[in-house]
């Protein structure tokens, strides 16, 4: 595994994905999603340069705090249970998983500041997935209003595990015409001028379809829980 040659490969196709729709690659951010491996790799994601970086539990996210702070912007990724939200939550820099309004309530109750979020959506609808159907975030939205701590800054969702290309496009383009409706709507709670989507097996498409953050984890880091 050399994280420097991968962080240098994926920079490659991030240019290329954005080059081919006319987007800058400076408008994507790469976060590294560290949850299948240990402190040290994600250590050499920091050495590679990669600052941002992604964890799906709060145990996961505390150790690689413990160990590596300076420079740091974290991410959590994960399904965040309203009872951890305390313990977690000043640590963590932007939440990809806001997906109700009971977490919006714990965050607004336990942050000392404005906490950037994504709202997770199940745009594909399956069951196994975390987030909200499409036609239930502009109602979501709105009822955020009441709490200042939560800033709406885009939407977040997770394609479906296919290879099939178009509907991966089409999954990500969903969510980006919501982003763009909720966007337009000028809401000072709710810029939402952001799209987190992409993972290690079909980020380029992500970013063809106007992804701002991609996730990735397997080609960046590995997964030392299969290697
Ligand atoms: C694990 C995970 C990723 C990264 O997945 P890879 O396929 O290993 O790149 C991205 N986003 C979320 C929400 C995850 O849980």
């Amino acid at each position: 595994m050399n994280i420097k040659e991968n962080a240098a490969d994926i920079q490659r196709k991030v240019e290329a994905a954005s080059e081919q729709s006319g987007r800058s690659a400076s408008d994507v951010t790469v976060i590294a999603v560290t949850k299948y491996v240990s402190v040290e790799r994600a250590h050499q994601a920091v050495e590679a340069g990669i600052t941002h970086l992604g964890e799906n539990r709060p145990e996961g996210l505390i150790e690689k705090q413990t160990h590596l702070s300076n420079g740091v912007t974290w991410h959590f990724i994960g399904s965040l249970q309203s009872k951890k939200v305390k313990r977690v939550i000043d640590g963590v820099d932007v939440l990809h998983s806001l997906d109700r309004l009971s977490l919006a309530k714990e965050i607004q109750k336990r942050s000392e500041r404005v906490v950037p979020c994504f709202i997770q959506v199940n745009v594909s609808g399956e069951e196994s997935k975390q987030g909200l159907s499409l036609d239930e975030v502009h109602e979501f939205v709105n009822e955020l209003e009441a709490y200042d701590r939560i800033k709406v800054i885009g939407l977040m969702t997770m394609a479906p595990y296919i290879d099939d290309e178009d509907e991966l496009r089409s999954c990500f383009r969903r969510l980006r015409l919501l982003r763009d409706e909720i966007q337009d709507l000028g809401l000072s709670h709710a810029p939402c001028t952001e799209l987190s989507m992409g993972m290690s097996n079909d980020y380029t498409i992500a970013i063809e379809e106007g992804a701002t953050h991609i996730r990735i984890g397997t080609s960046l880091v590995g997964n030392e829980q299969k290697e």
